[in-house]
């Protein structure tokens, strides 16, 4: 930390990049990483069917099908392609195929309603959607369609087909910019209006040099502890891939030439079985992952032994569920990472098992940032300990193109809309998203702390707390509760029970009994749907 400046800046090592010239696409990086001869597993495989890729057939794939792409549909550099599809083995090949010949994937949720895809459409504008054909007449119709695994894709998928002997159009190397456009992800919206969020060839290209220098970084330290490095991690990514975590997870496994096993659907259960049956050793998940892994029977009856490491980010985790989490999995190192769309991927995370052990915090900066922590009400610049709002300045590849310069302001500072706060080390602490926030008399509840002592409650199985509007306190925090299997916990228990742990200001003041709290795919808890239900179950206290 800076105190003249007022700034926070990174410890870490900035990874090794190409020179910002040198025009590379984020798949060729990728692609260059890998050792030669090429990984002898499996790039990626299905979950549910076992059907695995290797690392030879998986490039292949990619190469015949970015000549099918350019070739037979023409698409050119900056092109927008939509791909609509759940987490199946075609899904990565698509991404990097598109990308190699600097088109751009957009990726976007498989259950989405026709006037949702209509919005993302007018944002990204893409000249053509890859959906599964269950999608495919929720599209706008204006849109060329093509519908993945139909002959037409299949013609694609082999490199365009047809001209037996003619010569290949494509330019050996596309000439695609660094700081060019990769990728359009949607924003969850899980607060407002769904955003179009661009990322640059470069932005991609700067987090795989992260994780390579973070996975040196882990094996020197093993290496100088005396212990083996770890091996290439196999990942089970329960994550959707069009969600920038899943996306970036996937980019980095097949990067470092290691293998990710892809979940079609979520299912607990189902990727319990996963774990078991591939040996995985890499879980990237949201928290209510990890607590149904604390709460489940039938997690501790599996063999998950392989399990290394799980990465958790994307909503706030409880400093309590992972002490639980780590009482009941010993073995396991608990990384713990936090991000946004707008970021493309980590702002910080917890690098090698001594860091990981800082239960609560998300981590240290990533290098290629500096961050400042502001008074959300006055502006000013705070320094170690003091809680506001996270402002990032994310150097060397903030493009000034239209959709980054809406997400930052004039100085290149992103405003993150989290509360948060450094502590002395360099840790960084997420409180709460400055909008979820509940006003309690003028106080400040935030709601996942509430949400993080309900989840350690050996009778609650989920909850969610959020805002109730009253005449006197202007709103009252609110718990949804769902109790575990067998509990009759009451809600007076309830109450008790946060009441022993925070302020008085802070206690839960109304319960609500559900079956399950609604979240979006990345674990985020649809705060407005619970909002509009506590509405309509109307004045029962
Ligand atoms: P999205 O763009 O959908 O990834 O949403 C980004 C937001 O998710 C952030 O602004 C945070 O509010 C929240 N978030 C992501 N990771 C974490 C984390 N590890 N802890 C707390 N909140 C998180």
């Amino acid at each position: 930390y800076s105190a003249e400046t007022r700034t926070f800046h990174s410890t870490r090592e900035p990874g090794e990049l190409p020179p910002e010239s040198l025009p590379v696409t984020a798949t060729a990086y990728a692609f260059s990483l890998l050792s030669s001869p090429l990984p002898d597993r499996p790039a990626l495989v299905d979950a549910a069917t076992g059907i695995a890729v290797s690392y030879p057939s998986f490039l292949a794939a990619v190469r015949s099908l970015a000549r099918g792409l350019w070739c037979s549909l023409g698409l050119r550099p900056g092109d927008v392609a939509l791909v609509v599809a759940p987490s199946r083995l075609d899904v990565p090949v698509l991404g990097l195929a598109l990308m190699s010949i600097g088109a751009v994937v957009s990726p976007a949720n498989p259950v989405s309603t026709p006037e949702e895809y209509a919005h993302q459409v007018r944002l990204s504008k893409p000249v053509v959607a890859f959906a599964v054909g269950e999608v495919a007449a929720k599209l706008p119709p204006d849109l060329r369609c093509v519908v993945m695994g139909s002959d037409e894709y299949r013609r694609m998928a082999d490199g365009g087909g047809g001209g037996g002997g003619g010569e290949v159009v494509m330019p050996a190397a596309v000439a695609v910019k660094q700081s060019d456009t990769a990728a359009v992800l949607y924003s969850s919206g899980t607060t407002g209006r769904v955003k179009a969020v661009a990322i640059t060839h470069r932005n991609l290209i700067a987090l795989i040099a992260l994780h390579a220098e973070n996975r040196e970084k882990v094996a020197r330290e093993a290496v100088e502890a005396g212990e083996e490095p770890p091996p290439a991690a196999v990942t089970l990514v329960p994550i959707p891939l069009f969600h920038v975590f899943g996306f970036m997870m996937v980019l980095r496994s097949v990067s470092m030439g290691e293998t990710a096993v892809l979940m079609e659907r979520f299912d607990f259960l189902a990727a319990l079985r996963a774990i078991e049956r591939y040996r995985v050793t890499l879980l990237p998940a949201a928290p209510p992952l990890l607590v149904a892994m604390v709460k489940s029977e039938e997690a501790r009856r599996r063999d998950l032994s392989s399990l290394l490491v799980i990465g958790i980010g994307g909503a706030p985790l409880g400093r309590e569920v992972a002490e639980q989490f780590a009482a009941v999995f010993p073995d396991v190192e608990i990384v713990q990472g936090y991000g946004l769309t707008e970021s493309s991927g980590a702002v910080a995370a917890t690098v090698g098992p001594e860091e990981s052990k800082a239960y609560g915090s998300v981590g240290k900066l990533a290098s290629h940032l500096q961050a400042k922590i502001v008074d959300p009400s006055t502006g000013e610049e705070l320094g170690p300990g003091q809680r506001g709002e996270l402002w990032i300045f994310i150097t060397g590849y903030v493009g000034d193109d239209e959709a980054t310069a809406a997400t930052v302001d004039s100085e290149g500072w992103l405003k993150t809309g989290d509360l948060c706060y450094f502590n002395e080390d360099g840790f960084l602490y997420i409180v709460d998203r400055l909008k979820e926030l509940i006003k309690y008399k003028g106080y400040q509840v935030p709601p996942a702390e509430l949400e993080h002592i309900l989840h350690s409650h050996p009778e609650i199985a989920d909850a969610a707390v959020i805002p109730y509007p009253d005449e006197e306190a202007g709103e009252l925090p609110m718990a949804f509760i769902v109790r575990q299997p067998g509990s009759n916990i009451t809600e007076a228990q309830v109450m008790d029970y946060v009441a022993k742990h925070v302020a008085p200001y802070k206690k839960v003041r109304r319960v609500a009994f559900v079956t399950a709290i609604p979240k979006s795919p990345a674990g985020k808890i649809l705060r407005r749907e619970l909002v509009q239900q506590a509405m309509s179950m109307g004045a029962s206290k």
